[in-house]
């Protein structure tokens, strides 16, 4: 698997970005600069990220999409979907045709389900509206879309309320993914990052919501002990017991509540930025 971010600029400020844009200076970028790192990554999916990369424009993307599609690699485009409410019809449908083409995903990150807690996570004015009719076009234009619904203290009560809003206004979606905060970037620290035990009961119940609404979905950086009936949705637990290398095992760690843990062989452990702040589970 390969991450590749094309460059810092975006169209929203979230609270909770790992990879922040600086201040000043204007970022140039180059399909032959993107490919030549692409082609150094090792061997799989390869996640363009950024930033936000619809900024790069519809046409750039779509070449870079066939020339990975060339490397015979997977592909998968992480975005914000705020550029896609714009997008020309046949610009859309050009670049949904690319993405199907190299066997790709849009992976949009969608963090809540009102427009006034969109604006407190994003601080992009409008970007609740834009985000949701630029989903329901990918859908419309036959996009695979997968939701990554991050989970903070800002949004974690609204759980329930996130699934149930999209079981009626996002039938289509892929999966759904529930992906804890990353405790780095603009969220270093403590106060973004609930702890597991607060968020557990929310996740749960937003758990049973998609279930009961045929929503497949998984849940990524909390552990399977904080997931109940739930715990086979974690992410990792595939990847380790097909014994995949990758981020997960740098990004997490063992803690000393973990010994004698019935998960112990499926799980790498909490995250160490939690760790860093609640130093336990
Ligand atoms: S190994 Fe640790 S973090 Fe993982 S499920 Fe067990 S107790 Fe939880």
């Amino acid at each position: 698997m390969a991450l590749i971010h094309l460059f810092r600029k975006c169209n929203q400020r979230c609270v909770f970005c790992s990879y922040p844009a600086e201040e000043g200076g204007e970022e140039s970028f180059s399909l032959k600069g993107w490919l030549k790192e692409i082609t150094a990554m090792p061997p799989g999916l390869v996640q363009l990220s950024g930033g936000e990369p619809l900024l790069a424009g519809a046409e750039n993307l779509r070449l870079l999409l066939a020339a990975v599609k060339k490397l015979g690699r997977r592909a998968e485009l992480q975005t914000n979907a705020l550029a896609a409410a714009g997008l020309a019809g046949e610009e859309l449908k050009r670049l949904v045709g690319a993405l199907k083409a190299a066997g790709g995903y849009f992976n949009v990150n969608f963090p809540a389900a009102t427009p006034a807690l969109d604006y407190k996570i994003t601080r992009a004015r409008g970007g609740f509206r834009k985000r949701l009719a630029g989903v329901q076009r990918l859908i419309k234009a036959g996009a695979a879309v997968r939701l990554t619904h991050v989970v903070s203290e800002v949004n974690y009560r609204r759980l329930p309320a996130f699934a149930a809003f999209a079981a009626k206004n996002l039938k289509g979606i892929a999966w759904l993914q529930f992906s804890y905060i990353k405790g780095i970037g603009r969220a270093e620290g403590s106060r973004y990052l609930p702890r597991y035990a607060a968020v557990r009961p929310y996740l749960e119940k937003a758990l049973s919501v998609c279930r009961e609404n045929k929503i497949r979905c998984e849940v990524d950086h909390i552990p399977p002990c904080f997931l109940g009936e739930f715990y086979a949705l974690n992410v990792d637990m595939v990847k380790m017991r097909e014994g995949v290398k990758g981020p997960h095992l740098e990004e997490k760690k063992k803690v000393a509540a973990c010994r004698g843990c019935r998960y112990a062989k499926l799980c790498p452990g909490p995250r160490k930025d939690y760790f860093a702040v609640y130093r336990s589970l």
